[in-house]
């Protein structure tokens, strides 16, 4: 039986078993996904017993990512440059491969909710300066988005990431974010604004045009009010489920050697967990 589980410290409220067990489900095989919690201070040494616990790779959660992505013998362009892992999986002599398909999933699910993004593309504003951000960065640039404002609380930490990312970049004040949006055709809430739990993102977003896209990266709720002032506009919308469920495709198909499809199904399926520990 092939196994493979997602770490994190915690690590229940991770959605990964969810969708890799529904896909297993889907295919038939013979495979397992498990959540497993462990202590920072532990991750190295459960890395080194990875082959030994059974398992043939694995999802890595907060606040692993950077550790994870240090352990590993290789890892992808995506990885090295994101500076963070999320995918690890064993190769056939027990050396530990790193990939970050964060990005991947982002740019996936922004093709295939609002294809439109790219027609006309100006300017893109990311909020937020975090691991995430990191990862959208990385894609953003990949797909030639000619220019970036990246605005960030902590302003240090955007200008930080503008001189890792380069020219394209351009670090702004968090108080700019909404006059920056009459330059932009595509906003993207990287932050935890907006989550069950945390504070409300504030932003006006009438400096925006008509054809814009407005994507954020936090799932639950759903709809969180940023994507609902957007809809209520005309604008287009993307919201953070679609990322994760894509994010999850290269790793199934690396354990378990299928490519799953992210089907309506597959995210009723997941939706009717959210909210559920
Ligand atoms: P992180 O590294 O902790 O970064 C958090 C970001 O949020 C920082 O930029 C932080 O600003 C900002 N922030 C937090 N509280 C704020 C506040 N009160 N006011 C203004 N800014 C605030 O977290 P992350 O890993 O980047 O994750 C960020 C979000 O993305 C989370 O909601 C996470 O669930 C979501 N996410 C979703 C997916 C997906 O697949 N959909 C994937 C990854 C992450 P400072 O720098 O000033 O602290």
């Amino acid at each position: 039986m092939l196994r493979a589980c997602v770490i994190g410290w915690p690590v229940e409220h991770s959605r990964s078993p969810v969708i890799h067990r529904y896909w297993l489900a889907e295919h038939g095989i013979d495979g397992a996904y498990e959540k497993e919690a462990v202590r920072p201070e532990d991750l190295a040494g459960f890395l080194e017993s990875l082959w030994r616990r059974g398992y043939v790779g694995a999802n890595v959660t907060l606040p692993h990512k950077e550790a994870a992505l240090a352990a590993a013998r290789s890892a992808d362009e995506a990885a090295i440059t994101i500076g963070a892992a999320n995918t690890l999986w064993l190769d056939p002599d027990g050396a530990l491969h790193a990939s970050n398909t964060d990005a991947y999933g982002f740019m996936t699910n922004l093709d295939a909710q609002a294809p439109q993004w790219i027609e006309g593309l100006g300017g893109a504003l990311v909020l937020g300066a975090g691991g995430a951000a990191r990862a959208i960065l990385y894609g953003l640039i990949a797909a030639d988005v000619p220019k970036i404002y990246l605005a960030n609380r902590t302003r240090a930490r955007a200008e930080s990431l503008a001189r890792r990312f380069g020219p394209k970049v351009e670090a702004i004040d968090w108080d700019a974010r909404g006059v920056a949006l009459a330059g932009c055709s595509l906003l993207i809430n990287t932050t935890s604004l907006g989550m069950t739990g945390q504070d409300p993102l504030v932003i006006d977003l009438a400096a925006l045009p008509a054809d814009a896209v407005v994507a954020d990266l936090v799932y639950n709720p759903l709809e969180t009010a940023l994507l609902a002032d957007a809809r209520a506009r005309g604008l287009g919308t993307v919201d953070g489920l679609g990322m994760l469920l894509h994010q999850a495709v290269p790793g199934f198909e690396r354990w378990f050697g299928v490519r799953p499809a992210v089907t309506p199904e597959l995210r009723a399926h997941v939706v009717a967990t959210l909210g559920a520990p």
